[in-house]
């Protein structure tokens, strides 16, 4: 007797531990084949006891650790996920995608974790506050002023991800939340969370993130977003309808909850009127355009739903379009040879065709669905519809056909084409295709208030282009109205929504403790070694050097002149400055100042500064005359100690005054410290 093999039943990580639902739950199926994948359920697990846990614990872990130590733990799991991705591979075959798919999804994925990793590494200091901008002064003698800071909000991030991406739609959004300090729970869709959950259990394998810093929800929410505080941040990738119920469920509204979503987008391609056929812009839309109908079988939240092209190349653009289209491979995506899977489910099949039959109201049908659907498989053809009038129609618009399916439309004049893109009332992504620098102008800033992203396709970023549909660690995801108003990814700013901002107020001493940044105002410490003598071990936030005054002469202002090439007439010719309304007379170049400033503060000696990376907010603020004499004040602003270096950085505040104790310039001078420097070093 054979046995019965046993079906995979998905766990749940929940308050330290995986844990199974005791309902018998729903059978997710093999998107090709019909064959069971695993079971689902959630019935009776604690999820008010989970969301506790995550907050208490590993919260309290991650706020322990400064923002490049979270950034630094996202590398190591992106190398430990790296290595185990064939798994993934092999595990997303049963979604539906083919291999091409899936590394959207799976190195995509992983990727956003690397990039994320870094940006972070490289624009936010090593520290566990994070200072926005600069101090205002509130007071004329410099005793009150004001800082903007951010810190990680105590609560949990809940993430309720759609189906269509099991893996990056996950990572995406823990890495900015853990990044910040902000444990998440995260509750893939039912139907591919097998997938979600591999890779949740290789991610906990690993050891590197802290207990109770990741938490997985298998099967439905049940009471969850019931019990979620003011501290907590939820966010949704779905359907509209369900964004929608969660967005006004009374959790969120009486707790004023950050919600963000992402729901339905009727993106966009436009042809401009000079991509005529035989233009390299015109092959390069039909290519893109073919590529986001069939890319992951069109279940891509930033898929090409409307293709509104000039109405005299409305026939041309459908011929090309159906040849290309023809050339699919559709099937089972473990083999090789096919270019397009099937459908996530047959309910998703289901859906689609119903989709398919309302924007029939509005569209002719071009080409597909062609052949009987098989029974066993959610395998389905590419539909193309067109809608000859489509100013004058809702549904194509409207209606989200989440399967390979889009709507060629044709417009009239470059008004026209903007005015069809809005009427999607606001979408995650467009593209434009064109050469024309005028029309890019005209079309970007048409669309750009509907859109959280707009991509120009020509022929010079042809071969570097990311395309249409790839959305970017460092550049915006989400979209306004219909898109579901939300802003995820975008580099540190998509940390930023997983911190509370908090405008602090007080004495600048005060303030520089709270910041661990020196702010104008506060005393300065000087002692008898120059601060450029100290290592990171022995600097301290406040060192300060006043350097003795430096008289400028007509001499140095010609020499420095004709020495660099910079003989602009308000050095040169005295006339011509008086006649200027700044000045009053020649003055001292500014990078002469900057110049002098460097001689005055620097100490030449070998010691622990090991460079001078560049200069942040210069501003001159008071002309130089010959005659005048310049001081530099030079403080030690922020350090910020590598944790895989063995130096750092340290921003200097650098303040140029002249013989009125008038502040001349003033900007931060950014250097790398070393963080152990002996004298005696060869
Ligand atoms: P749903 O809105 O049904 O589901 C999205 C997520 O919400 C899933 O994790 C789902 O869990 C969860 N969910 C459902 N009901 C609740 C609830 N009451 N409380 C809390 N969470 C809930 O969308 P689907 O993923 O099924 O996709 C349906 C349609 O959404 C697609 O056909 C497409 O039109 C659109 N869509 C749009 C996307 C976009 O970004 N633009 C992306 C994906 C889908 P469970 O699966 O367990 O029900």
């Amino acid at each position: 007797m054979t046995a019965v093999p046993q079906m995979r039943v998905l766990e749940s990580y929940l308050a330290g531990a995986w844990r199974v639902g005791k309902g018998d739950g729903q059978e997710l199926l093999d998107a090709s084949t019909g064959a069971p994948v695993a079971r689902i359920d959630a019935s009776d697990l604690d999820l008010a006891e989970a969301l506790d846990h995550g907050r208490r614990i590993g919260g309290k872990a991650l706020r322990k650790m400064s923002y490049h130590e979270r950034a630094l733990m996202l590398k190591a799991l992106a190398q430990a996920l790296m290595d185990k991705k064939e798994l993934f591979y092999e595990e997303s075959f049963a979604t539906g995608a083919t291999r091409k798919d899936s590394w959207i999804d799976i190195e995509g994925g992983i990727g956003t974790l690397f990039a994320m990793s870094s940006k972070a590494r490289r624009e936010m200091p090593n520290t566990r506050v994070f200072v926005e901008g600069a101090a205002e002064p509130l007071s004329r003698d410099d005793t009150f002023s004001g800082q903007h800071v951010l810190t990680p909000l105590q609560g949990i991030a809940v993430h309720i991800n759609a189906f269509n991406f099991p893996c990056w739609g996950m990572l995406e959004k823990i890495a900015p939340a853990l990044i910040a300090g902000v444990p998440c729970l995260v509750k893939p869709a039912s139907q591919t969370a097998y997938l979600t959950e591999l890779m949740v259990r290789q991610i906990l394998q690993t050891g590197i993130l802290p207990e109770g810093s990741l938490q997985l929800l298998c099967g439905s929410a049940g009471d969850l977003v019931d019990h979620v505080t003011g501290q907590d941040i939820v966010t949704f990738t779905g359907s509209a309808a369900t964004g929608q119920m969660l967005r006004r469920h009374p959790a969120i509204v009486q707790n004023s909850v950050r919600f963000t979503m992402e729901a339905d987008s009727l993106n966009a391609a436009v042809l401009g009127p000079d991509a005529a056929p035989g233009e390299p812009e015109f092959e390069l839309f039909v290519k893109e355009v073919v590529r986001e109908m069939t890319a992951k079988a069109g279940q891509k939240c930033t898929a090409i739903r409307r293709i509104i092209v000039p109405r005299k190349m409305a026939p041309t653009v459908a011929d090309a379009l159906n040849e290309r289209l023809s050339r699919l491979v559709i099937g089972n995506p473990r083999d090789e040879n096919v270019t397009m899977g099937p459908l996530a489910s047959l309910n998703q099949r289901q859906e689609v065709l119903a989709r398919i039959d309302e924007l029939r109201s509005d569209a002719a049908v071009v080409s597909g669905p062609v052949g009987d659907l098989p029974e066993s498989g959610a395998f389905g053809s590419p539909v193309l519809l067109h809608c000859d009038r489509p100013l004058a129609c809702e549904a194509v618009h409207t209606i989200e056909a989440f399967g390979p399916v889009a709507t060629l439309m044709p417009y009239d004049d470059v008004d026209e084409a903007v005015e069809l893109t809005h009427k999607g009332k606001g979408s995650l992504v467009a593209s434009v295709f064109t050469n024309d620098p005028g029309v890019a102008e005209e079309m970007v800033l048409g669309m750009a208030p509907f859109h959280g992203r707009i991509m120009i396709g020509n022929r010079q970023s042809a071969r570097s282009s990311t395309g249409h549909g790839s959305p970017l660690p460092m550049l915006v995801h989400g979209g306004p109205g219909r898109a579901g108003g939300g802003e995820e990814l975008g580099g540190i700013r998509a940390i930023k929504h997983y911190m509370q901002r908090t405008a602090v107020q007080g004495a600048p001493a005060l303030l520089g403790a709270v910041t661990g940044r020196w702010v104008q105002g506060a005393p300065g410490k000087a002692d008898s070694r120059h601060p450029f003598r100290k290592s990171l071990a022995e600097l301290r936030i406040g060192d300060q050097l006043t350097t003795r005054s430096r008289n400028v002469s007509l001499e140095d202002i010609e020499h420095f002149a004709q020495f660099t090439g910079d003989t602009f007439y308000a050095h040169m010719d005295e006339d011509a400055a008086g006649r200027n309304p700044f000045f009053d007379g020649r003055v001292a170049h500014g990078y002469l100042i900057v110049s002098f400033a460097a001689g005055l503060f620097v100490d030449p000696e070998e010691g622990p500064v090991l460079a001078n990376y560049g200069v942040d907010n210069l501003r001159f603020m008071t002309p130089v005359n010959a005659g005048d004499a310049l001081k530099v004040q030079l403080t030690a602003k922020e350090i910020s100690p590598r944790i895989s270096a063995d130096y750092g950085e340290v921003r200097w505040d650098c303040l140029v005054t002249n013989q009125k104790d008038e502040p001349v310039a003033r900007y931060d001078v950014l250097t790398l410290v070393a963080k152990e420097w002996s004298q005696t070093a060869p």
